[in-house]
């Protein structure tokens, strides 16, 4: 933790912050550094509260935090083992596919393998969704539980569902074995608290517009309340045609960097469009990406919720093939 004075602080006003700092910091050693204070040593935990009591202070100019005391488990996450399963990031890289949302039984089983056979490693299996206006498909609900609990069965697939309230958890991880935070709940912290405890892996994405600090600091909660396994996401900033398509492909490759935790791209919500998908799919690939989380489907023209942005199998097919072949070489 950094310090810094003000111009005009006091002999006085340094001793007093001191001796606040070390009352609000066990521990916590004391240095000097240009115009201010360094602090080290003290458990990362404190420091959330102790800010507010710090810069409050007479002679306090602005306090900076380390990032391994603002998010130490999520930085200490990369001395962690990849984790195996249910995704083996081991073994390389890692698609996850199936359309936008679950919508009845034969399609969404006709997809699950086709896209098994064209490469897929697990299955998109959303329930609910988060829509933008209240009078979209907001997904089937728990009346889908059987149909991707079938779908597992016959592929052997591991199913990504997304949660959007604490009170699905349950019943969602009784059947799937990745729960998905999505875009619009990356801010929800109770959900981020009830999904780190529930004992599943958890997939967080990153928000619209959100920091890679914000990013990090939700990782954070889902780590501080239990989340063994931990994967990243970045799905870019557009939501409606206005905001331009992309990804931060330089955020993927520093969240990645600074925890070591796998870091997936979504190519479909970034484009919403299947041509401009394929081809950021691939650039993601090629930036470090460690998979995909990726659009896909028998029928795109039938869907009721994003089947512009939905790769046929045939393209899907054609995309793991793109990849993997890069890979290997
Ligand atoms: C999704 O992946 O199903 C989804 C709704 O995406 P996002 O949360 O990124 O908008
Ligand atoms: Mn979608």
């Amino acid at each position: 933790m950094l310090i810094r004075f003000e111009r005009s602080v006091s002999r006085e006003e340094k001793a007093a912050l001191k001796r606040r700092a070390a009352a609000a910091l066990p521990g916590a050693k004391a240095g000097t550094a240009a115009g201010g204070l360094v602090l080290s040593g003290f458990d990362p935990a404190l420091a959330a509260d102790a800010v507010p009591l710090l810069e409050n202070m007479a002679g306090v100019r602005e306090i900076e935090l380390a990032r391994e005391e603002w998010c130490p488990l999520a930085c200490a996450a990369k001395t962690r083992r990849t984790f195996t399963k249910p995704l083996n990031f081991r073994d390389g890289f890692i698609f996850i596919a199936g359309p936008c949302a679950v919508e009845e039984e034969a399609s969404y089983l006709a997809s699950a393998l086709a896209l098994k056979a064209a490469g897929a490693h697990a299955l998109r299996a959303a329930l609910f969704k988060p829509r933008s206006s209240p009078y979209a498909f907001q997904g089937i609900g728990f009346a889908g539980l059987k149909i991707i609990a079938k779908a597992k069965k016959l592929t052997g697939l591991p199913l990504v569902t997304e949660a959007t309230d604490t009170r699905q958890i349950e019943k969602l991880s009784s059947v799937c074995d990745v729960l998905q935070i999505g875009a619009r709940n990356m801010r929800n912290y109770e959900l981020l608290k009830e999904a780190g405890c529930s004992g599943r892996a958890v997939l967080l994405k990153r928000a619209m517009h959100a920091t890679l600090k914000e990013w990090l600091l939700s990782a954070e909660y889902l780590l501080k309340h239990g989340a063994g396994n931990l994967v990243l996401c970045e799905r870019g900033d557009a939501v409606f045609s206005s905001d331009g398509p992309g990804l931060d492909l330089a955020m993927l490759r520093e969240a990645k960097k600074i925890t070591g935790l796998p870091v997936l791209a979504d190519p479909s919500h970034s484009t919403r469009d299947r041509a401009l998908a394929f081809t950021m799919a691939l650039k993601a690939a090629r930036a470090g990406a460690d998979g995909l989380l990726v659009e896909a489907s028998v029928s795109p023209q039938a869907a009721r919720v994003d089947g512009r942005q939905t790769l046929t199998v045939v393209t899907f097919s054609r995309l793991t093939g793109a990849i993997l072949c890069k890979r290997t070489r």
